[in-house]
């Protein structure tokens, strides 16, 4: 219950909660202060009676020495005189006289017939003071009786005289007793009540109005005004969408003015927050990386343009999807494992991988994979950045070419001839196989440089590479050794004529003419040979002996072969 009202109460405004502590201020303190006046003006009512009591009982003792000086008041007519003078008198109800310490004389309706004294009559007796008591309303008029105390003297005429009001202890030898009824009074006491009530609560609505108009001026000028000028300060500054703006600070206000500052503050951290946020949001729309942010749960959120660029999906095509998508079947299902166990216990992952373009071309990726976690640890994004290495792969490939290969008729070149030429002498031994070499040189080759231009020289020299290939076994190996010199390695060679045959058949290949920018061309060769292990035990000796044999051919005319000898 106390709770509900706690929670009410936190819950209504600050002017509501003003209003109602105000109110309720002024109405204890009009409840409080109308006790008191009340009971002031009761009290000035009550002395009032007390004195009208007072005096109409001093009055009667008047009265009643007047009668004793004609004729006593056992006289009927002066008792009739007495009681005619107690109904005209406003309110007095009983009069009882008291004379030593018995009632003698009694008048009014409904007085017992026992004529004792009570506590109050011997009260007076015995103090000569004057007494008061208020008598229970029981339901009638209010009254109040006074007992008054007095002194029966013998006068001159020798008749008794009551004195009052100049008695002390021991000298009262009686008392009157007078009931005055209140009714006048009480009608005044209500009267006044009902005046004070009503001017008390006129004050109060009064006080009321003006107290809210206060507080609500109040409030309206230094809360509500200030607040909601920062509102519309706010509001425009969101409308605009421009940071970078401030809201003015009230400085003769300080907590509205505290709440401006806090809120230009704010606004401040959000333009940095902005600008950073900002400048990752052209980094990762302008960069050349394929960028792609899963959920937890691997599902992508985002993409920029550059992976719409590599993989052909849009971004309304990819989100919501798995990466999977961008599989290709070429990684096992291990590699997977392994790239997400590693992504799983260092946080990322990088390396090459194979994936699938929309179009359906498989094309290769360098990929690394981080992962985005909360304070607790947990993981709230993966975020792979990617790009396409198709041309960087073309080019690894080109330079590893062009370290191997010779670029003008795509032979291998010497480095790469001399190694397998390595390997081949090696297995040669090993299987006890001969092997053997041959050295060709073009013959007057210049001349077609000179005659035809370097370009056809170039054709004629890609033609003659291909000529020399259809010649020999696939296991075999052509290289162009530089020039126009190449060197034919013959593996598993049984004997001499064998590699005789192959030269003469190189020989006769080499008759048919070559076409060349619309020319037809007849090149000739001259070839040296050397068999191992017959002529040399390395590779470099074997070349060096059928460059001797080559020297041999064209000392003999070209257009032959030479073994070395
Ligand atoms: P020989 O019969 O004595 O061998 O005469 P040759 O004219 O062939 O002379 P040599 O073999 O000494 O010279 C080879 C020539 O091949 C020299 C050069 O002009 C030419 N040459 C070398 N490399 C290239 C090339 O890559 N392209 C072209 N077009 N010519 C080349
Ligand atoms: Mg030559």
């Amino acid at each position: 219950m106390l709770g509900l009202a706690i929670k009410r109460w936190n819950s209504l405004g600050v002017q509501t909660k003003l209003h109602i502590l105000i109110q309720g201020t002024l109405i204890i303190i009009f409840l409080v202060s109308m006790e008191w006046v009340i009971a002031r003006f009761e009290a000035e009512i009550a002395r009032t009676a007390e004195a009208r009591a007072d005096e109409t009982a001093d009055g009667l003792i008047n009265g009643m020495n007047l009668l004793m000086l004609t004729g006593g008041i056992s006289d009927p007519a002066n008792r009739q005189l007495l009681l005619s003078k107690m109904q005209q008198s406003e309110g007095i109800q009983e009069l009882r006289i008291i004379r030593g310490k018995s009632v003698v004389e009694q008048f009014g309706p409904g007085l017992p017939e026992e004529r004792a004294v009570d506590e109050m009559d011997r009260e007076v007796l015995r103090t000569g003071k004057v007494q008061f008591k208020r008598l229970d309303a029981d339901g009638g008029l209010p009254r109040l009786r006074v007992v008054v105390p007095f002194i029966a003297l013998t006068n001159f005429k020798g008749t008794n005289c009551l004195s009052c009001h100049n008695t002390t202890e021991g000298s009262v030898n009686g008392a009157a007793s007078v009931i005055v009824d209140l009714s006048r009074e009480e009608a005044e006491l209500e009267n006044i009540k009902q005046w004070l009530w009503l001017g008390h609560i006129v004050i109060q609505i009064v006080l009321s109005i003006i107290i809210s108009l206060f507080v609500r001026v109040l409030i309206v000028k230094n809360i509500a005004q200030p607040v909601r000028k920062l509102q519309l300060a706010m509001a425009e500054i969101q409308r605009e969408q421009d940071l970078s703006r401030r809201a003015d600070v009230d400085e003769r206000n300080a907590d509205i003015g505290e709440m401006a500052r806090s809120f230009n503050a704010l606004l401040e951290s959000l333009q940095q927050a902005n600008a950073r946020l900002d400048l990752f949001g052209r980094m990762f729309h302008s960069s050349g990386e394929g960028i792609l942010i899963t959920d937890e749960h691997r599902r992508i959120v985002a993409v920029n343009p550059a992976f719409t660029d590599i993989t052909g999906y849009t971004a309304e095509e990819a989100i919501g999807n798995n990466p999977k998508l961008l599989r290709s079947g070429t990684q096992s299902a291990a590699f997977y494992r392994e790239m997400w166990s590693s992504i799983d216990t260092t946080g990322q992952w990088h390396g090459e991988i194979w994936n699938r373009k929309k179009s359906g071309v498989v094309y290769p990726q360098w990929l690394a994979i981080g992962v985005v976690k909360n304070h607790k640890g947990e993981v709230l994004n993966y975020i792979a950045l990617f790009s396409d290495i198709t041309k960087r792969k073309e080019a690894e490939q080109r330079i590893e070419f062009l370290a191997h290969y010779d670029s003008l008729t795509k032979l291998p070149n010497r480095a790469l001839f001399a190694d397998r030429l390595g390997q081949e002498l090696r297995a040669a031994q090993r299987s006890g196989k001969r092997a053997a070499l041959m050295f060709l040189d073009l013959d007057k080759f210049k001349t077609i440089n000179d005659t035809m231009g370097h370009l056809a020289g170039d054709q004629l020299l890609q033609s003659v590479a291909q000529r020399l290939l259809s010649c020999i076994r696939q296991t075999d190996t052509v290289c162009r050794q530089g020039g126009d010199e190449f060197l034919v390695l013959l593996t598993e060679v049984e004997a001499a004529e064998d590699v005789a045959r192959v030269a003469h058949k190189i020989i006769t290949a080499m008759s048919e003419p070559h076409l060349v920018s619309g020319s037809e061309l007849i090149v000739t060769f001259s070839i040296g040979i050397s068999l191992y292990p017959d002529h040399g035990q390395d590779g470099e000796e074997m070349i060096k002996h059928a460059d001797a044999a080559l020297y041999m051919a064209k000392e003999s005319g070209r257009n032959n072969y030479k073994f070395y000898q």
